[in-house]
């Protein structure tokens, strides 16, 4: 099985996995032309698709390819009912595309009903987990979003994780706004600007390398908890990493 990465829209990556017969499954395809301009230059027949959650820039893709092929299972969660989803998938559930195993985890945070495919080594963790960042939430759903995070950094550490978007850069210079003397997280960056410069993708990346430089799995690090000068009420780990959040939005 192999793995083409499409940029979509602004900063979205659609993955597109396929086999030795030229099938294919696509992940979050918030648009249609780049997905079909990929299709058909590797002649690719599409069978599947996933989607992670119901925001248009992971979904809007689906009824034009739809078209194209029509005989394509869709695979969701509850919350993406409306785009013609054969299969409404949750946490737990599994199955096999392309002689591939697949398991649904649910992982809300982003939404209420957001989940990830994973197909060792592959995560497909849609707008979750970041490199050195995460996705946005609301306050109601700060706690479910850390649990999402504790959920993912038990997977294997050469799990490859691939997000929905690319942004690297920025979640990396919070990170150093956070930890500046963390030599790792500095160097990273270095690596980050020249692959961006080069136009190059930082995306998939590792439970391994997010551990290191990702602050929202850092929550508990004595510096991170300084840098955020927390108030006295803040006593629980997902609190802290809601004010990891907050602090992020302002950056
Ligand atoms: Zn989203």
């Amino acid at each position: 099985m192999n793995i083409i990465r499409v940029s979509a829209l602004n900063t979205n990556y659609i993955w597109i996995l396929y086999n030795y017969s030229n099938e294919c499954i696509v992940i979050d395809p918030g648009e249609a032309v780049a997905v079909l301009k990929i299709l058909k230059r590797f002649q690719l027949v599409l069978r599947a698709i996933l989607l992670t959650h119901n925001h248009p820039d992971h979904v809007n893709g689906v009824s034009a390819l739809m078209q194209y092929f029509p005989k394509t299972i869709i695979y969701g969660p509850l919350e993406t009912k409306n785009n013609s989803v054969h299969f409404l998938v949750s946490e737990g559930d599994d199955f096999l595309l392309l002689q591939k195993k697949f398991r649904v985890f649910h992982f809300p945070g982003h939404t209420l009903g957001h989940i990830g495919f994973y197909s060792a080594p592959w995560l497909f963790c849609g707008d979750t987990v970041f490199s050195a960042g995460c996705g946005m939430f609301c306050a109601e759903l700060a706690q479910k979003m850390y649990e999402s995070f504790v959920k993912i950094r038990h997977f294997p550490c050469n799990t490859l994780i691939f997000s929905g978007h690319e942004y690297t850069l920025l979640n990396v210079n919070f990170a150093i706004s956070m930890l500046p003397h963390d030599q790792f997280i500095i160097n990273y960056r270095n690596r980050v600007i020249k692959l961006r410069e080069n136009n190059k993708a930082t995306v998939p990346t590792t439970i391994d390398l997010e551990l290191k430089v990702n602050p929202f799995f850092r929550c508990n690090n004595i510096d991170v908890k300084r840098s955020l000068n927390l108030s006295s009420d803040i006593k629980e780990k997902w609190q802290v990493f809601y004010e990891l959040r907050k602090k992020k939005d302002l950056f």
